[in-house]
């Protein structure tokens, strides 16, 4: 981890710090929640996937303006292993890496085009029943 701004302890409760990052919250969405490793008390409040480092801003928390970034930080994204439902057609698992992001939207529900745009189709089919293409296409033949 990588602490890329801290708010000073010197600046009045209501000052706010001119060489702080921009908050980027976005309130409509689920918020990120990475907590920085060896700081307590702080969540990111960026949107969940967002892009860069992580921010988190004083909210009702702390001596400071609510949108006034009090930490920035940068973290490995450490990917977390999804175990598949076991595929009808082999009867075999599979392990795949999702993004933390990834995996949170998915967990909570979120239909999987949605939780992960950027995959190609037939992965999120993986991810989600176990069914490997292979096996699709050996019993339906290849997809169009
Ligand atoms: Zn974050
Ligand atoms: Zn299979």
């Amino acid at each position: 981890m990588h602490i890329t701004y801290r708010r000073p302890s010197t600046l009045g409760v209501r000052r706010l710090d001119p060489k702080a990052p921009d908050a980027d919250l976005d309130l409509s969405q689920m918020e990120c929640e990475s907590a920085p490793e060896s700081i307590s008390g702080w969540q990111c409040t960026r949107p969940l996937g967002h892009e860069g480092e992580h921010r988190a801003v004083f909210g009702g928390l702390g001596d400071g303006p609510a949108k006034a970034v009090v930490l920035a930080w940068t973290a490995d994204d450490v990917p977390v292993t999804h175990v598949t439902p076991a595929c009808m057609f082999c009867q075999e698992t599979s392990t795949v890496e999702l993004t933390r992001a990834e995996y949170r939207l998915f967990t909570e529900g979120e239909p999987i085009q949605d939780a992960m745009p950027n995959r190609p189709a037939p992965e999120r089919e993986l991810i989600r029943t176990g069914i490997h293409p292979t096996c699709w296409s050996d019993a339906f033949g290849p997809a169009d």
